[in-house]
């Protein structure tokens, strides 16, 4: 194990001992305290650090926790034989217990100023320490590898640079953020501007700690953003999904949208919806309002979500324009559906890569609509048995609830799944009759129109 003094840059740090804070090991992870034990038995520093630290700090229950240590990825591969190392931007090790997946890392360091970017480059690569910077200052590469101290100033935020271990039980803070921590505020570590422009998603992370954690951004942190918003655009449209799942995901859905509109950082991730609610109807914009609060209310029951339904109530709004579009083309009503789908999702891949098995059921349940409202008798039985059945009613009820005129079709589906078999048959079959008896009388009233 180590000794305080053997720790390089360790005088940096505020250390607060055992005694004085709140962090117990009976709250951390079993397995995240198997792989810091591992570590410190194998003679490296290991400390659970980031949203771990924070929320346990707070009071809250971490949603995961993230290692960081001074072992480097093949050296951590060689003591976990359930460890993957992943990505190349950054790289990790993953190490996988079942469902949960820890996180390692290892201590990362500074990279040259941005002021040493020759101009005439476009990027500027250091091989030797695995860093590439882009002419904007955007770090592509981040694998330099330094110890704790640099570590810290790495890190997005002050309240996300905490450390712990079990090896003292102590709690290290590099960059005041005890302090912020209990002030509530998000402070950048470092010059924002430059943080931002390192890696522009930082601004997203900002907003999401803020609603998720019901904090302050600290106002040199918020300054730079509307300024630099526009960097968002140069991220790739793989991780602004990731990061659009964590920021809807988190249970805070409805402040964190509210938050990114008010931040102008929404159009980053969501302009096609944006722009389709700018000359929507009311029942379109409280669609959107429901669906987020739906989301944070399942979300905080532990109940899940998936991102097909999130998408498929962010890009309502979108599909039912390009549906009118299509219907006032006159193209039939198949087509013009298959198109107005394939438009709307289209448009939303142009900023969030969505894996298609996502947009798939995103088009389900919205091809669904029609069936269940279909009077066809097989339609109604064959749409019940759809594996997609429940989201679809869950997203009828969310159209007739923000004021769709639906006459009491998601009344009619909740009866119908409440009722015993031969209590449902009578249902399609008075259901279907009421289709014949209104067509035939159509039919006749058309007979007997003048202009026949
Ligand atoms: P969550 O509760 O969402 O897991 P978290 O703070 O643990 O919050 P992670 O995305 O799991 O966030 O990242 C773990 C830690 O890694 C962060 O707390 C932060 O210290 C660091 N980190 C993550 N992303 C960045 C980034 N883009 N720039 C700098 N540091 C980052
Ligand atoms: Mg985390």
């Amino acid at each position: 194990m180590n000794s305080e003094l053997d720790v390089p840059g360790i005088e940096n740090a505020d250390i607060v001992p055992r005694d004085s804070h709140t962090i117990s090991r009976k709250d951390i992870s079993p397995n995240a305290l198997k792989v810091l034990y591992r570590l410190l038995k194998a003679g490296y520093q290991a400390y659970i650090v980031g949203g771990g630290v924070r929320d346990l700090l707070l009071g809250k229950k971490p949603k995961d926790f993230d290692i960081a240590t001074n072992a480097k990825p093949a050296e951590i591969k060689v003591l976990f034989n359930n460890a993957r190392v992943i990505g190349r931007r950054f790289r990790i090790v993953h190490i996988r217990f079942g469902k949960e997946i820890i996180e390692v890392t290892t201590f990362r360091a500074d990279h040259h100023p941005i002021s040493e970017i020759t101009e005439n480059l476009t990027f500027k690569e250091d091989r030797e320490r695995d860093s590439v910077h882009s002419e904007e200052g955007m770090i592509l590469r981040d694998n330099v590898y330094g110890n704790i101290d640099e570590d810290a100033k790495r890190r997005d935020f002050t309240v996300n640079a905490l450390y712990y271990t079990t090896d003292g039980f102590r709690l290290l803070d590099f960059n005041r953020g005890l302090q912020d921590l209990k002030s509530r505020k998000i402070r950048i570590i470092g010059d924002p501007k430059e943080r931002y422009k390192e890696d522009p998603v930082r601004m997203l992370r900002a907003i999401r700690f803020s609603a998720k954690l019901g904090f302050s951004i600290e106002e040199n942190t918020k300054k730079p953003i509307d300024e630099l918003a526009y960097l968002l655009d140069s991220i790739s449209s793989a991780r602004l999904f990731d990061e659009t799942i964590k920021l809807m995901t988190g249970g805070y859905a409805v402040k964190t949208f509210a938050m990114l509109r008010e931040f102008q950082l929404g159009t980053f991730l969501f302009s096609p919806t944006l722009e389709a609610l700018s000359e929507a109807d009311n029942s379109s914009t409280k669609l959107v309002e429901l669906a987020l609060e739906k989301t944070d209310q399942r979300l905080n029951e532990n109940k899940s979500v998936t991102p097909s339904f999130l998408f498929a109530a962010l890009l309502w709004p979108v599909f039912k324009m390009h549906l009118a579009e299509s219907k006032n083309l006159g193209l039939a009503p198949q087509l013009a559906f298959e198109k107005s789908a394939q438009f709307a999702i289209n448009e939303q891949l142009g900023y969030t890569a969505i894996p298609r098995r996502f947009t798939l059921a995103t088009k389900e349940i919205w091809l669904l609509q029609s069936k269940l409202a279909s009077r066809s008798k097989k339609s109604m039985e064959t749409v019940f048995c759809n594996s997609r059945f429940r989201a679809a009613y869950d997203f009828l009820l969310l159209r007739e609830e923000s004021g769709e005129e639906l006459k009491g079709l998601g009344q009619w589906w909740t009866k119908f799944q409440e009722s015993n078999e031969p209590e449902r048959k009578k249902l399609i079959l008075s259901r279907s009759k009421k289709k014949k008896r209104f067509a035939s009388k159509r039919k006749s009233s058309n007979h007997n129109h003048p202009g026949n």
